[in-house]
């Protein structure tokens, strides 16, 4: 099968083409024929030996796609050959089959395609668990979204509207903006402006932001933080910027507010949680109220050009490659 293998970290550079044997499914394993991956900012830092855990090479990448089971495991059980599904896998993609723990599985609404199934997992369970396992926003509070345009963005604007939430989207360009404002955002501010803090303020009658999404971190996370509530709470999900935030914790005191960590996988490994994020997303997926943005798509041969396209912030929605 034709797959993309990285034997050494770097840049779009290090994905290789290549031809490896098809895996077959062991044990407790299915085999998907890949139909559509999703590429995460986090496969960009997990090829470059710069995500939370380092990889183990050689590795093909690919932490999310969608395609059809090919072939059953021993033991597996409650899914069937052809079924069209989703994965949360961490590694193995970037392949046209892959062998993938049947815990690894995801349902997937009959009326998404592979190419939406697949901009699914990583961005509306991460959005969900922000918003309502870590955040625990409640109905009406005010959310901004950083990188609103962008894979989590868009899907964090649909689940906080779904979740009856006001948002805030900022974005780096007015095409970005209109993207926010058409799924639902009630404010939309461009990130380059200089009086965002202002901005922010005035748009929540000067009461600032219940919750904060932080995905770019670096020197503007002093200002994410002028930016909240009284007993505003500030999700570190991300670093973009790949710079370092740096702030002194005292100044959470007098606004009784909170930083925490969000982090997937954890959370992928807790049966109970996942259950509630998908019984929460299903409905909303089936009746169309909530649709995955499906931004630009490449082919396996191109996935360097996906890489360059996403780091160039050009991105809008989930960027997918096709194997
Ligand atoms: P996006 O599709 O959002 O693309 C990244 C966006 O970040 C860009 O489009 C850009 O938006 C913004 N950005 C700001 N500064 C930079 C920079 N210096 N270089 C590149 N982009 C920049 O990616 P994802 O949805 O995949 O991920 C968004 C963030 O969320 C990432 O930080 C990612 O690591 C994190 N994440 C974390 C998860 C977790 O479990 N903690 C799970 C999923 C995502 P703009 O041009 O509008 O500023």
């Amino acid at each position: 099968m034709k797959a993309i293998q990285v034997i050494r970290t770097g840049g779009p550079e290090v994905l290789e083409l290549t031809e490896l044997p098809t895996p077959t499914p062991g044990p407790g394993q299915v085999l998907l024929k890949v139909g559509a991956v999703g590429l995460n900012f986090a496969d960009i830092l997990n090829v470059a030996g710069e995500y939370l855990t380092r990889p183990k090479l050689p590795m093909i990448p690919g932490m999310e796609f969608a395609g059809t089971i090919e072939a059953l495991g021993e033991g597996v059980s409650g899914l069937q050959k052809g079924q069209l599904v989703a994965a949360l896998a961490g590694t193995g993609g970037f392949a046209e089959y892959a062998a993938v723990s049947a815990r690894a599985v995801l349902p997937v609404p009959q009326n998404l395609s592979a190419v939406e199934a697949a901009a699914l997992p990583v961005s509306y369970y991460t959005a969900y668990f922000s918003l309502r396992t870590q955040a625990r926003a409640k109905p009406g509070e005010w959310v901004l979204v950083q990188a609103a345009a962008g894979a989590l963005g868009t899907a964090s604007i649909q689940m906080a509207k779904a979740m009856n939430l006001k948002v805030i989207a900022l974005a780096s360009s007015e095409a970005k903006l209109e993207l926010c404002h058409h799924l639902g955002a009630a404010v939309t501010l461009l990130n380059t402006r200089e009086d965002l803090v202002d901005a922010v303020r005035e748009a929540t009658g000067g009461q600032g932001v219940d919750v904060l999404l932080e995905v770019v971190g670096g020197p503007g996370f002093a200002a994410s933080l002028k930016m909240l509530a009284y007993g505003g709470r500030l999700l570190v999900i991300g670093s973009a910027s790949r710079e370092m935030a740096q702030f002194h914790p005292v100044v959470l005191m007098k606004g009784n507010q909170s930083v925490m960590g969000v982090w997937l996988t954890p959370f992928v490994s807790d049966p109970q949680l996942m259950q509630e994020a998908t019984t929460f997303m299903t409905p909303l997926l089936a009746s169309g109220q909530v649709k995955p943005v499906v931004g630009e798509r490449f082919s396996l041969e191109d996935a360097g050009k996906a890489f360059e396209f996403v780091m160039s912030r050009k991105n809008t929605g989930k960027v997918i490659i096709e194997p």
